[in-house]
């Protein structure tokens, strides 16, 4: 029950980007079952935060109870949304290996600008990274992490590693994290469903051939 109530909600989120930012952009998709919004309100976008990392429970709990409500949450989900649009076309130009639009940029300077808190030192699996200590102050800043993982990937990452999944039922972007570099497919599950569809075709091109 609880979990269709999750599913309802749009609480079950993915995430394959290896980026937070394109697994923001990610929480609008196509799928083989329709495409469709992960994100309906603040409550919902809270909630991803949460989930990807960027904030912990108590910052979540405190952010719904001082603007979780009214016309404040219906603003700064309004602005996510429009920030995830801009950060939509980038991703699809940089999948296309072209460079990244002014408008993009500007939308991700103007919510770093506002950013509250410290970067800290942090290790992970074998070596550091910096990681931004979020103080949220206003509700604006929580889209800061999001921004800020963008501008992550544009000054420290590889943009030609940025793709799109080969599985057109999914359409997720991703940056390519596979050891060749030649990574198709935005996870596991939609690699096997590819080869299961490629097998599928195969065998019965064989068996109409052995039929005629
Ligand atoms: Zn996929």
């Amino acid at each position: 029950m609880a979990e269709a109530r999750e599913m309802a909600r749009g609480r079950k989120f993915e995430f394959v980007g290896q980026y937070s930012w394109l697994d923001f952009v990610n929480t609008e998709f196509t799928k083989i079952d329709g495409s469709g919004d992960a994100l309906h309100d603040l409550a919902d976008l809270i909630e991803w935060l949460v989930q990807a990392h960027l904030i912990d429970r108590n910052q979540a709990r405190q952010a719904m109870k001082s603007w979780g409500r009214g016309e404040v949450a219906s603003r700064v989900f309004r602005d996510a949304v429009a920030v995830r649009k801009e950060l939509r076309v980038m991703a699809e130009r940089l999948a296309n290996r072209r460079p990244a639009p002014r408008r993009s940029i500007d939308a991700v300077n103007t919510t770093i600008r506002k950013r509250p808190g410290c970067v800290l030192l942090a290790r992970r699996s074998g070596h550091f990274e910096e990681r931004t200590r979020l103080d949220l102050r206003q509700p604006d800043h929580l889209l800061v992490p999001i921004a800020q993982s963008a501008s992550d990937l544009l000054c420290h990452g590889n943009l030609a590693l940025v793709k799109r999944c080969a599985n057109p039922a999914c359409g997720a972007f991703f940056h390519d994290t596979s050891k060749n570099h030649n990574g198709r497919w935005c996870s596991k599950e939609c690699g096997n469903r590819a080869r299961v569809a490629a097998h599928y075709r195969r065998t019965r091109t064989d068996a109409q051939r052995a039929g005629t």
